[in-house]
């Protein structure tokens, strides 16, 4: 990366994709503000990056305030709980981080001059009826239902962050994550990745929603990582889609975890949860033509990493 953002400031740091992020930057150089409440993140997330001259943790619910001391080049704001099992313990802390926590950021950039980079999802898609998915679908959204406060919180997200770059012209760079995994997820989150990796290492059932023929494209973390870099550096401000195409059902990727981890847990099915969308790709033809960025690590490859780590957690 180019050292046009030399302070940058990342909320979320110390959650799953921030702290990957976090180490991207500290070893390219760059000084780095991670804000963090630590309510779905982890001190071992960047413990190691603590006592690094470059790196600042600054532990703070940013839904409440945000100051930054000295200069800021750049935010990357992550900061929302994220998986499904959030959606049902802490929806009000997911609708105020994306609605006041989203205008905090905001704001700070227009005090520094900073771009901001915000993190949307495919879940503003919801359930969708196009598949696979260009950032011009609209989304077929139940703005009621059990996911709403992610769902809508993110739309919001895209609409506040529109609006502050349309009227005090912010430069501002959206991008819609498709589901990411790797190490550093946490093993209890509820994601299906970590879900099954934790059940198949303990030769526990593995638990698939529904019929298991609902399906998921899964990205792993370090090419997403790329991805938002490459963003960053862009002058595109339109939302653009980073995940990997390569759609599977949930049933084969359980049983890719099964044959992988060379378990012998049985497959076992539970109730599939409201409003869980039945399909999901991204089309990535706007970030393969605008960032020439499309995804290099195969599945497998990122499978075998992530179960690497949650074994040696063990
Ligand atoms: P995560 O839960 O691991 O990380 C979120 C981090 O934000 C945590 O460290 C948490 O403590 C912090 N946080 C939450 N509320 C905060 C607040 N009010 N103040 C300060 N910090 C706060 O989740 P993740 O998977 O790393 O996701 C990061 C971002 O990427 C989120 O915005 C999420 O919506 C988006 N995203 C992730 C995925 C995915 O598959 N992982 C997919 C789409 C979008
Ligand atoms: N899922 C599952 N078993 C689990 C956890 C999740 O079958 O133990 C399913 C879930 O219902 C969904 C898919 O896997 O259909 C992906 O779930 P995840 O929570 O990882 O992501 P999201 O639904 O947000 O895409």
């Amino acid at each position: 990366m180019n050292k046009e953002f030399r302070h940058v400031v990342i909320t979320g740091g110390a959650g799953f994709i921030g702290s990957h992020l976090c180490d991207r930057l500290i070893e390219s150089e760059y000084q780095v503000h991670c804000v963090d409440n630590f309510s779905t993140g982890a001190c071992g997330n960047i413990s190691h990056l603590t006592d690094h001259p470059s790196f600042q943790l600054v532990e703070a619910d940013l839904s409440r305030e945000l100051r930054i001391k000295g200069p800021v080049d750049a935010i990357l704001h992550l900061a929302s709980p994220a998986s499904p099992k959030d959606f049902q313990q802490m929806p009000l802390e997911i609708l105020r981080v994306n609605s006041r926590g989203t205008e905090n950021v905001l704001e700070l950039a227009r005090e520094k001059g900073a771009v901001v980079l915000v993190a949307s999802t495919s879940e503003v898609y919801g359930d969708p009826k196009v598949n696979p998915q260009p950032e011009s679908y609209w989304g077929n959204v139940n703005s009621i239902g059990l996911r709403s406060c992610y769902d809508e919180g993110k739309r919001f997200l895209e609409a506040l962050t529109m609006a502050y770059h349309r009227y005090y012209k912010l430069p501002i760079r959206i991008i819609r994550i498709f589901n990411t995994y790797g190490p550093r997820m946490r093993a209890e989150d509820g994601r299906v990745v970590p879900s099954f990796i934790t059940q198949a290492l303990a030769e526990n059932p593995l638990t698939i929603h529904g019929t298991g023929l609902q399906t998921r494209s899964f990205c792993y973390v370090d090419d997403l990582v790329d991805g938002i870099l490459r963003l960053l550096q862009s002058q595109y401000t339109n939302p653009v889609n980073v995940g990997n195409p390569n759609e599977m059902t949930i049933y084969e990727l359980a049983s890719l975890i099964v044959r992988l981890t060379g378990s012998s847990s049985p497959i076992i099915y539970k109730e599939l949860p409201a409003d869980d969308p039945q399909q999901r790709r991204p089309d990535i033809s706007l970030a393969k033509s605008i960032l020439g960025w499309e995804p290099k690590v195969t599945l497998e490859e990122g499978l075998r990493k992530t179960i690497e780590y949650f074994a040696a957690q063990k």
